[in-house]
Order: structure tokens, then C-alpha cells, then sequence
């Protein structure tokens, strides 16, 4: 798909300098459009940042018809047009919470047999619910002027993804109503599963795929252990190593993101937050201030980020655990567009998981999308709901793993082969580059199971600890597991190690951290239960469980 002789090469090329002003195309850039040019359906991965909106905006131009394209987010399509009409390209878009009358006027104008636009944005829920936009574009299609259906942000299709949107669902009935229309379908990530739900669930036929390295040199990666003085640490970290510079911290709850902004001001920086409870207009103003820098830190939840194009933010602090390490590589690929160095650390703590958890089984955590009208309380069961816990698990796996390469682990995920060698220690574990150890902890694993168990699966991780390791407080007392035969089989174990080995176990599923309750205050507590057929192995002894450390 790289050559330089299709027919439209030669205007290709020169629009792509006068329009765009670019003097050359970035990787697939080139063959993403060749072959989208050529009528096939395209699915494209292409790290955020890579010019995915140039592998369609450009062939829009140069075809005769309309673009259609689908994204998720009105601020995110109201700055594409605003790019659009800045270099004199007619396109227009169509949501829900446009005026009708101004909705009827762009309909009309596609039907008109002189249609100006070259573009037309619409949102997902459009697509699903406006029979009128349905029969515009089945007008169009009649007349050959449908030229390419583009669909961004797909992995929002998939109920793998970490982002998944029901309205994205209903999008495969634009392949079945438009079979000769080229389908293009864009993201910034995905794994193999999310890819294969992607092009099934949009009905792609016989699809060109183009795929680029996800790693981005110039981020450094650290996991840093969440204490009670972690927003200390993160003062400090800014002002040692990026004062007075862009970035974002990622929060999880609304109120997070009000309380680390108010610390952050009174230690002395330009910080603001930014969450959905804000009126679009707050939102639109705190983002203005930061892209015009008057503001240099934003606390955000997850909401701010998609479409966001500063290229000069220089760290990404996560201050709690994100959801997926999809969602956490490209919150982190916000950071260090230009190329230039920049930081992203990840404040873990493992009680962080368990809030998580409980707002997850709630459908209370924020999603990257409230302009679609969307809520994670809508499909709060079931399948999405195990999802939405998988994802969660890998990132805890992620963070409690200080000993293999940071870029190591995102990267096997999304399916690609790195070796730790070329992080050249930009990630905290290559650069700590402890000499470790192989340890068989299968008899504390052991230990730790058969405990949960004869405390009748009813009590918290620090409790089962205090009994492995011989405690004799009251509530021990209260609940007479004094007299059981592992209390104090522990002793000789460090608590810490200990827990880690129950973290390990909740990881692999033998155990199942059960979220309690949560008080008036939101505070939520866990009970560990045993997951009896993944213990089966290890308590019938023929299981080992081997842990890396630099502990032991
Ligand atoms: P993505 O959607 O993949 O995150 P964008 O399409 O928003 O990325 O592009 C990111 C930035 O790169 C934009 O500022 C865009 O103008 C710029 N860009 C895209 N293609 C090229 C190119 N061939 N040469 C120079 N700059 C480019």
C-alpha cells in the first residue's frame, strides 16, 4: 500500500502540503489512505497522536462526495470542524442537542443535489436513533456520493474494550444498508479481542490492517506506592522535576479531583479541575485556560482527555488506580506529543482497587464521555460488569509487579513482542534493576487459602493476616480464631510478604476480594472468599506458586 502511483497519488500529495501544510506523511499515513482510496475496509491502530484524522480528511477532499464520520464526543468533533473550516474545508455535524431547525437545514443540504460538505460529524446515538439522517444518507448512497463511512474511537464497539458505548453497537447496520461504502475504522487502542469484536461487530469485509509499534520512547513509566502523604509526593515530584510545566492528574472520583487541585494551589501551583458535574461552559473555560497555559495542571477524571491535542504536556499523574491498562496507556499517551521527554507515575495503593471495584459494581465511575449521554449504571451486569473487573485486575497485576519492564507489560498486552532491553531504564523496575529471586511460596499460598476458609469466608485480608501471623487482639479473641490450627503459622512471614502473596492469589482468581458494604461516607470494606474451583490445584498440592522479588 505504499506506492507512489495511484491515480490520486499526485493530488494526494499536493493537497496534503497546501491544505494541511504537512511536507510529508507520518508512518501509514500513506498506505492507510491508499488503501481506503482503493475501496477496501480499513482498520487502523495508530498510537494517539499518530494522524489518524489526515487518513480520512485528506481523501474527503479529493473524492467527490461526503465523509461520514462517526465520534463519539461533541467538543472533540466541534474542534475537528473548527480545524476544518480554518483551512476552508466545508464540513458540518448533527447531535442531539442542536436546534432542530439548524439539524433540518444540514440534513436538507445533503439531500440537495449540489451538496457543499465534504465532511459530515455525527455522534454514535445519531446514527442509532435519527431515521431522517438514515434516509439522508441512503439518498446519498443512491447517488454514489457516500464515499467512506469513519469510524473513530472504534474500540468503543467492543464490550472487551475498556471504553465500551451500547450506541457503538448499532453501527453495523451502516455496512448492511451501505455494503459498497469503504468503512475506516480508527483507534489509539486495542487489543487482538477488541480488534476482532471491532471488525465483526461493524460487519468489515475482508479488512486491511495497520498496525504501529505502541511504544512511545519518550515517556518514562513509574509505579510509586500511594501513602497518606501522597499528595506531598506529588507536590514534590512537581516541583522537582516539572515546575511550572503542563500536566494532568488523573483522578477518580469528582471530588478527588476538587480536593488534589485545592492542595495543589495552596503548595503554590496553577492547578484546576475538571470533571462531569462542571456545566459544559465551566469545562469549556478551565480546558481554554489550559491550552493557552494560564493554567498548568488539570485534575481531571477520565472525562478530560479524549480529542485532547496539547503536545507539550510534560507528565501524567495517575492518583488513583485506573480502570485498564488500555485506559491507563492512552491517559499516559497524552503526555509528550512533541517528542520531548515527559513523566507518567501511577500512585498505587491496593485499597484504591477495592474503591475501584465497589464504584465499578455501582456504575459510578466517571466515563470519557458525557456528551453522548451516556452512564456505566446502563449496563452495570453482567458480562461488562466481569469485563470491567478483568481489566481492573490486570492493572493491579501491573502495578503489584515492580520487577518485570513497565513498557514490557503494556506492550505484551496489546499483543506486541518488546524486549526490556531497549527500555534503556525509563521505567522505574529496568531502572531499580535489582537482582532478584525466584521464590516458592506455595506453602504460605496454601496457608493463606485454608485460613480464608476455616474463617469461614467472612473476613477482611488484614484480619486473615493478623490470625496467619498469631495476633491475639480482641477481635481475633471475639471470633476464636485463636483456636484455629493455622493461627500463628505465619510468624515467622513478614506481613508484608504476606500480603503480597494474597494480592498475588486475588490475581490469579483463587482468591475473590467480595466488596462489603460502603458507610455514609463512601468508605467500603472487602471480605476475601475462595474461588474453590482455581484453589482446587494449589490445596490438592499440585500447584506451585513462584513469586519474583526483591523481597525475599
Ligand atoms: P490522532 O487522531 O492520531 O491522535 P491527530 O490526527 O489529531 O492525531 O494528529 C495529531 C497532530 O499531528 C495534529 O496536530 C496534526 O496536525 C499533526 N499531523 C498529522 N499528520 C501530520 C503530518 N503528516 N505531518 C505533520 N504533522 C501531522
Amino acid at each position: 500500500w505504499s506506492k507512489r502511483d495511484f491515480p490520486w497519488t499526485k493530488k494526494l500529495e499536493a493537497n496534503n502540503k497546501k491544505v494541511f501544510g504537512n511536507h510529508s506523511f507520518r508512518p501509514n499515513q500513506r498506505e492507510v489512505i491508499n488503501a481506503t482510496m482503493s475501496g477496501k475496509d480499513v482498520f487502523v491502530l495508530m498510537p494517539t497522536g499518530g494522524g489518524k484524522s489526515l487518513t480520512y480528511q485528506l481523501p474527503a477532499l479529493i473524492c467527490p462526495g461526503v465523509t461520514l464520520v462517526i465520534s463519539p464526543l461533541v467538543s472533540l468533533i466541534q474542534d475537528q470542524i473548527m480545524h476544518l473550516l480554518q483551512a476552508n474545508i466545508p464540513a458540518a455535524y448533527l447531535s442531539a442537542n442542536m436546534e432542530w431547525s439548524e439539524q433540518q437545514e444540514i440534513l436538507r443540504e445533503l439531500c440537495s443535489g449540489h451538496c457543499s460538505y465534504k465532511l459530515l460529524y455525527v455522534t454514535p446515538e445519531k446514527v442509532a436513533k435519527s431515521n431522517a439522517l438514515l434516509r439522508q444518507l441512503e439518498n446519498l448512497y443512491a447517488r454514489e456520493l457516500l464515499d467512506r463511512i469513519v469510524i473513530d474511537e472504534a474500540h468503543c464497539v467492543s464490550q472487551w474494550g475498556h471504553d465500551f458505548r451500547p450506541d457503538y453497537q448499532s453501527l453495523g447496520i451502516l455496512k448492511h444498508k451501505f455494503p459498497n461504502t469503504p468503512v475506516l475504522a480508527l483507534t489509539a487502542t486495542a487489543t487482538a479481542s477488541v480488534k476482532e469484536d471491532v471488525v465483526q461487530a461493524l460487519g468489515l469485509v475482508d479488512c486491511v490492517i495497520f498496525r504501529q509499534s505502541f511504544n512511545r520512547p519518550n515517556l518514562r513509566f513509574s509505579v510509586i506506592p500511594k501513602t497518606k502523604k501522597c499528595m506531598e509526593d506529588i507536590d514534590k515530584f512537581i516541583k522537582d522535576n516539572h515546575f511550572d510545566e503542563c500536566g494532568i492528574i488523573y483522578c477518580l472520583s469528582r471530588m478527588d479531583c476538587e480536593k488534589v487541585a485545592e492542595k495543589l494551589q495552596d503548595c503554590g501551583h496553577k492547578a484546576a479541575f475538571y470533571h462531569g458535574s462542571m456545566d459544559p461552559d465551566q469545562r469549556a473555560k478551565v480546558q481554554k485556560l489550559w491550552s493557552k497555559d494560564e493554567i498548568n495542571i488539570i485534575c481531571a477524571t477520565v472525562a478530560f482527555g479524549m480529542g485532547i491535542n496539547k503536545p507539550d504536556v510534560r507528565f501524567v499523574i495517575h492518583h488513583s488506580l485506573p480502570k485498564s491498562i488500555e485506559g491507563y496507556h492512552q491517559e499516559c499517551g497524552r503526555a509528550g506529543r512533541d517528542g520531548q521527554h515527559a513523566s507518567c507515575v501511577l500512585y498505587y495503593s491496593y485499597s484504591d482497587y477495592i474503591r475501584v471495584k465497589h464504584m465499578l459494581s455501582q456504575g459510578s465511575v466517571e466515563q470519557n464521555s458525557f456528551a453522548s449521554g451516556y452512564r456505566s449504571s446502563t449496563m452495570n451486569s453482567g458480562r461488562v460488569l466481569e469485563t470491567n473487573t478483568e481489566n481492573l485486575l490486570g492493572m493491579v497485576s501491573y502495578c503489584e509487579n515492580d520487577v518485570d519492564c513497565r513498557r514490557y507489560l503494556q506492550l505484551v498486552h496489546f499483543g506486541e513482542k518488546f524486549d526490556p532491553v531497549n527500555c534503556r531504564k525509563t521505567c522505574d523496575s529496568c531502572f531499580k534493576n535489582q537482582s532478584l529471586v525466584n521464590k516458592d511460596v506455595t506453602g504460605i499460598a496454601k496457608h493463606l487459602v485454608e485460613l480464608v476458609k476455616s474463617a469461614q469466608q467472612n473476613f477482611s485480608a488484614s484480619h486473615i493476616l493478623e490470625v496467619y501471623k498469631g495476633s491475639m487482639s480482641q477481635i481475633v479473641k471475639k471470633y476464636q480464631h485463636n483456636t484455629l490450627s493455622l493461627h500463628g503459622a505465619g510468624q515467622n512471614v513478614a506481613k508484608g510478604d504476606a500480603l503480597r502473596v494474597i494480592r498475588h492469589l486475588v490475581i490469579e482468581e483463587i482468591l475473590v476480594e467480595d466488596v462489603k458494604k460502603s458507610d455514609l461516607y463512601g468508605s467500603v470494606s472487602s471480605i476475601l472468599k475462595v474461588n474453590e474451583k482455581k484453589a482446587y490445584d494449589l490445596l490438592e498440592g499440585r500447584q506451585t506458586i513462584i513469586l519474583s522479588c526483591g523481597w525475599c
